[in-house]
């Protein structure tokens, strides 16, 4: 990805729009937007370029994950299964600097304007396993955590239901954003914010991911049909697994054994996947 955002930046610099400085320098993500960016190094007899502003760089790095996964949605390009890591950056600050990238994102002003926090989502980087849910809550939004709240309560016990602990999995949402009064996202809210999950699973490179809800299998497998349809069964994605399943909150509201039993079956199916 740093290179990506070099060759952005160069092509941006031959463009005369920005200078670039050498390689090596701080992540962009990593940079505080005031922090003035590495100083250029001057060739001899020839005057160093300006450097960069941060903000600048931040930008750069926001217009390129998203022309990225703009194109690889139209080429069908993700493979999880086999996603390369970026050289020298650790799957940690790989996921530091989505989190970065989202914390100063304000593709949707209306959430921008509104969150209290930005929830990218959290857990093990190496999980073989991923949670996708809708997006934050208020308590998600109020701690900066995905599935904090009664919810998250439920998805905790789900997991353990199936021998696995919370600390073993990465859970994530389709949006980083609450949207006002916890209404369902827009389209674009989701198209806007998708990049930045692609980007965690690129890194993550999980074995299965378990969508949680309509929201987010339709997000994810780009269709319509409905979750009561969707779920149970194992989709292909992406070079990986994907299991659409009820999410905890319509658990919580329709507490009946059948659709407790339905999670559970389905859950059992990722679990037996990933002993394979
Ligand atoms: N519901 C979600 O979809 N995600 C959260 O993080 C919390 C509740």
């Amino acid at each position: 990805m740093a290179r990506q955002v070099r060759a952005f930046l160069e092509s941006e610099s031959r463009a005369g729009l920005v200078a670039v400085p050498r390689a090596g320098g701080a992540p962009a993500s990593a940079i505080p937007d005031e922090t003035p960016a590495p100083k250029a190094t001057a060739i001899a007899g020839e005057e160093a370029p300006a450097p960069i502003p941060a903000s600048r760089m931040a930008e750069a790095l926001r217009q390129e994950l998203h022309a990225h996964v703009a194109t690889a949605r139209t080429l069908d390009l993700f493979d999880f299964g086999t996603a390369q890591p970026d050289e020298g950056v650790s799957r940690e600050d790989a996921l530091a600097r989505v989190a970065a990238e989202v914390a100063i994102c304000d593709r949707c002003p209306e959430l921008a304007a509104e969150r209290t926090h930005t929830v990218p989502g959290q857990g093990n980087p190496r999980a073989r396993l991923v949670f996708v849910g809708e997006g934050p809550g208020e308590e998600e939004d109020r701690q900066g955590l995905a599935f904090v709240g009664r919810a998250g309560e439920l998805l905790t016990k789900m997991i353990e239901a199936i021998g696995m602990t919370r600390e073993e999995v990465f859970i994530a949402n389709i949006i980083k954003c609450r949207p006002p009064g916890n209404r369902l996202p827009t389209p674009d809210e989701a198209a806007n914010c998708m990049p930045y999950l692609m980007r965690q699973l690129e890194v993550l490179r999980p074995r299965v991911i378990c969508a949680l809800g309509g929201t987010a299998a339709k997000a994810l497998l780009q269709t319509h049909d409905g979750i009561t349809r969707l779920r149970g069964r194992f989709y292909p994605y992406c070079g990986v697994l994907l299991m659409p399943t009820f999410h905890p909150a319509y658990v919580l509201r329709n507490y009946t054994p059948d659709t407790r039993k339905k999670v559970y079956d389905d859950l059992l199916k990722v679990k037996a996947e990933l002993a394979k």
